[in-house]
């Protein structure tokens, strides 16, 4: 073979009997092309290495590896559901593997607003997922890089899995090839790199799931850091948050197939299949009331100004753990001198803050009130009185819970609170100077 990159090849050059036809997709390391393969007499996809990728020692042998350990799969992995290998060449200079053209595109087209798919849509492509990885689990296969990229759509709307390059066997955790799959979909355990079994693709499958249902993926990272991060230690909000009106029954499947604790994770592929089938048909079930609470807190939270700067995940924390509650005028809601632990955040309406009968300031819808009770270290007793001058609306939230809540949304809370301190020591001093002024 010549020197010319893969995916440089003039459409119509050949890659040992099969002719090119034009490039089909892109990987970060392969070019997949649409090839005929003349024996045969059908179309088939080629996907190949990269020369930069071949050329580089590191990076080249594990790709060689991943191939050679996709191509011995090919006589066992034998399923409707999952992409059949037909030929591959591994060699310094060119490493391919020749497999089934599947036509319709990639499941990763439907990550997105607007191009999600209908909900039963949805829950019967994972339905054919679960079937699939659970014959491969069967086999003592763990697929290890399940993301919508590699799950395939055929013209008829079918789906097959393909890449199982980075497979291992379970029984035999030392043949697997280390440093592949894609982090936004790895499993606690797979980016704490602990010895893996079915339940990693059990994780990822969840989160493909959510994405899909979604249009988001669970966990919004500016870098890996932060995604591991959160991959090991953060509740994502359930999917309905971001497409309201999913029934209830696909959020707990969800969280099962994504639970952080594998004890409490899908313990098998079947567990997973009957409760996707079940969901689908409760399909028509109304939210739980619970539910749809936080969904609605977490809707109004986000309008506040008080919660600009929180994060979707963090925000829907706080959506569990804030009370909405519903006051009349004239309602005195906190007393100069009292003990208290909890503040108040203005939904509607508006509320006046006074001192020895004296208003020293009206707060409206976004404001916050009793937040030094919440910082103070001992003594929780308030310095102002605190009365609702309209009908209102306030999220009352404990200072325990937000003691208690994840360091990222607990330090989101002191940033606005240290906000609201500046800001109104600035008044303050600034009706002193007032007052100063006028005594002169
Ligand atoms: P990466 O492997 O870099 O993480 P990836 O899985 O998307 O990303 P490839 O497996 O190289 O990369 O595939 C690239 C694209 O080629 C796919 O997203 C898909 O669009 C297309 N493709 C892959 N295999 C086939 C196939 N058998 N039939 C049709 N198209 C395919």
């Amino acid at each position: 073979m010549d020197s010319v990159r893969p995916k440089d090849y003039p459409p119509g050059s050949t890659l040992g009997r099969y002719q090119l036809r034009r490039i089909i997709g892109r990987g970060s390391t392969s070019t997949v092309w649409l090839a005929w393969d003349p024996g045969a007499q059908r179309e088939v996809a080629i996907k190949c290495i990269d020369p930069d990728v071949l050329n580089d020692r590191t990076r080249g042998k594990m790709h060689r590896n991943l191939l050679i350990n996709e191509a011995s799969l090919a006589d066992k992995l034998q399923h409707p559901h999952i992409v059949p290998i037909h030929d591959a060449v591994v060699g310094d200079d060119e490493a391919w593997i020749v497999m089934e053209y599947v036509a319709g595109g990639t499941l990763d087209a439907h990550t997105q607003r607007p191009f999600l798919l209908p909900v039963e849509r949805i829950v019967e492509l994972m339905f054919k997922c679960t079937r699939a990885l659970d014959y491969a689990c069967q086999l003592g296969i763990t697929h290890r890089d399940i993301k919508p990229a590699n799950i395939l759509l055929t013209r008829d709307g079918d789906i097959k899995l393909s890449d199982f390059g980075a497979a291992m066997f379970t029984a035999n955790q030392r043949t697997q090839v280390e440093g592949v799959g894609s982090p936004a979909y790895m499993s606690p355990q797979q980016v704490r790199e602990m010895p893996l079994n079915h339940q990693t693709d059990i994780y990822s499958l969840g989160v493909v799931l959510y994405q899909l249902l979604a249009g988001e993926l669970p966990f919004q990272a500016s870098n890996n850091y932060s995604l591991v991060y959160q991959i090991i230690h953060v509740e994502p909000p359930p999917p309905s948050v971001h497409r309201p009106g999913l029934p209830p029954a696909l959020d707990a499947v969800v969280a099962r197939a994504m639970h952080k604790d594998i004890a409490l994770r899908y313990a098998n592929w079947t567990e997973f299949t009957h409760d996707l089938a079940q969901a689908f048909r409760n399909r028509r079930l109304r939210p739980r009331d619970e539910d749809s609470d936080v969904a609605e807190h977490f809707r109004l939270l986000r309008t506040l100004s008080f919660f600009t700067d929180f994060s979707d995940v963090e925000l829907w924390e706080v959506a569990r753990f804030a009370r909405l509650e519903r006051v009349a005028a004239g309602t005195l809601l906190m007393k100069d001198g009292e003990q208290g632990d909890h503040l108040y955040v203005i939904a509607e309406g508006d509320v006046s803050v006074s001192k020895f009968g004296r208003t020293l300031t009206i707060l409206t819808a976004g404001e916050c009130c009793g937040e030094m009770s919440i910082v103070a270290r001992d003594q929780k007793l308030r310095a102002n009185d605190v009365h609702s001058n309209t009908d209102s609306l306030l999220f009352v939230i404990d200072g325990e819970r937000i003691r208690r809540a994840s360091e990222t949304c607990r330090m989101r809370f002191y940033e606005v609170f240290l906000q609201v301190l500046a800001s109104r020591l600035s008044s303050a001093n600034a009706r002193l100077a007032d007052s100063w002024g006028q005594g002169a």
